[in-house]
């Protein structure tokens, strides 16, 4: 239902509001998280990287996100840039060169989509990024490798399961890396983070070659309804949940 209606809208109107006019209108554009967010997926794969996303992935960065990846709407690149970088921003080193490595798309569906959705929103946090003086550059570090199932349906384990052994380091990128002598801070990029299965495949790919990451960002983090005010007593499970304040 959400693709019709996006397939309505795309192109005519705010991906917001529906506002006739750009697919983002001023007005949603300023409700944009300008702050990243500690996030934690529940249960979280054992070892994984600290998490950083934009905001929740819910109204207006869901119809961002999916609009700019299933219908190929490049103008919310730049947009959904910013908002990674605003997460980018809170994972950054004291004094290092940051590395922003986009989680790789299968070949086969960048076919299918005509583009890379990750790898074009990270490069344009990169250049919002070094727009405010920071040393950050985008690397294509990580490949797809073999066959992965669809993700849908599958549990938590299952898909950890799915997905290890899926990605692997390219060879002329580790070269590359290594030639680089000031120390490197390198930052798993990917659009959304849910139960922390891909960025923890991505982790294990760097990690596997010597590359070890400082952190994972995401533009967001899924969360599940709340469940009844008198019942929360904990996490609620299915959260990405925030480590510290500034909670969206
Ligand atoms: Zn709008």
């Amino acid at each position: 239902m959400l693709d019709s209606w996006l397939d309505l809208v795309h192109g005519a109107a705010c991906v917001g509001c529906l506002t006739p006019g750009r697919s983002l209108c001023p007005r949603c554009a300023s409700e944009l998280p300008a702050r990243g967010t500690a996030v934690r997926p529940t249960p979280c794969p054992a070892g994984l990287a600290a998490c950083f996303a934009g905001g929740a992935y819910d109204d207006l960065l869901r119809a961002m996100i999916l609009a700019h990846k299933e219908h190929a709407t490049f103008s919310l690149a730049a947009p959904l840039g910013r908002v990674l970088a605003a997460a980018v921003s809170r994972a950054l080193g004291p004094d290092s060169a940051t590395v922003l490595v986009p989680v790789p798309s299968r070949p086969v569906v960048v076919r299918a989509r005509g583009h890379d959705p990750v790898l074009r929103f990270t490069r344009a946090a990169g250049r919002e990024l070094r727009g405010s003086g920071h040393r950050v550059r985008v690397a294509q570090v990580l490949e797809q490798r073999g066959s992965v199932h669809d993700q849908a349906g599958l549990t938590a384990g299952e898909r950890a399961a799915n997905l290890t052994g899926s990605m692997g380091v390219r060879a002329n990128a580790r070269a590359a890396l290594a030639r680089t002598r000031r120390p490197l801070s390198l930052l798993v990029c990917d659009d959304v983070l849910t139960t922390g299965a891909t960025a923890r495949e991505a982790q294990r790919a760097l990690e596997d070659t010597g590359l070890p990451i400082r952190a994972v960002v995401t533009v967001a983090a899924t969360r599940k309804r709340f469940p009844p005010p008198a019942r929360l007593s904990g996490p609620p499970s299915g959260w990405a949940l925030p480590l510290s304040g500034n909670a969206t």
